[in-house]
């Protein structure tokens, strides 16, 4: 088996006091094929690394500028130069609160890329489309258009923006279907040589980590509310780590 992804966004929460108290619970056997990274707001990424030397870093979002008179933004250059492996590109709450679009968020891509730092490229339907039976088309169209000038190092990350924070989780077969449409639609785009792990986000929880992780397209997980604590956060590593074993 290939190796599986867990990928906790903090998004806007976070504290140094939080950190501390998740260091001081965090006690996780790292398993060799589970790359687990933590994404918190920009200030606290020096904290978190060094509360948590055995994850790696990611940031929430980049700039698509490399420098420059851009009040507010970090670079991907900047992430790389501070030791972050992974950058959140496309996240919904990107695309919804600062309206983010296709064309931004291939630019952003971009720059990660060329920074060395690997872009997670954020996907998913709303619920209007999910109840039309459009996920695939919006899916497939988001897909195409920042992926159009991209190169094969990323991932992908699949989330259904009515499971984001609702509460409510994709079934493992309705993850397991949109992702074997991504695998089909990625392969066509770099060849089917390029293995792009295809993480599912929305709502994964404990109760709901294992029978996500036994779907043979889903490769990791993007974890939000859940990853806020040391103890559920390790309940889902834990699973993740049991289906390596299997
Ligand atoms: C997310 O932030 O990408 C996410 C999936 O959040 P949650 O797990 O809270 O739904």
């Amino acid at each position: 088996m290939s190796n599986l992804y867990l990928i906790g966004n903090w998004k806007q929460h976070g504290s140094h006091a939080a950190i501390q108290a998740f260091a001081g619970e965090w006690s996780f056997d790292p398993h060799a094929q589970l790359r687990i990274a933590v994404a918190p707001p920009f200030p606290y990424l020096q904290a978190l690394a060094a509360a948590l030397p055995d994850c790696q870093l990611a940031a929430q979002d980049c700039s698509v500028h490399l420098q420059g008179a851009y009040t507010g933004e970090v670079s991907a250059n900047m992430l790389a130069d501070f030791g972050c492996e992974f950058v959140l590109v496309g996240h919904s709450e990107r695309r919804q609160y600062h309206d983010e679009t296709d064309a931004l968020i291939a630019e952003k891509l971009a720059a990660a890329q060329s920074a060395g730092v690997t872009p997670i490229l954020c996907v998913g339907e709303q619920q209007a489309a999910r109840e039309a039976g459009k996920q695939d088309e919006v899916v497939r169209a988001q897909l195409r258009s920042a992926l159009a000038t991209a190169q094969p190092n990323l991932l992908i990350a699949y989330e259904p923006v009515w499971a984001i924070g609702t509460g409510l989780t994709a079934t493992p077969d309705q993850a397991n279907e949109m992702h074997e449409m991504i695998r089909q639609e990625v392969s066509s785009l770099f060849g089917a040589s390029h293995a792009t792990p295809i993480l599912y986000g929305g709502s994964v929880n404990a109760e709901n980590a294992d029978a996500l992780f036994a779907c043979p397209h889903v490769d990791g997980a993007l974890v939000g509310g859940a990853s806020l604590q040391a103890a559920s956060f390790m309940a889902i590593a834990q699973s993740a780590s049991n289906n390596l074993s299997h």
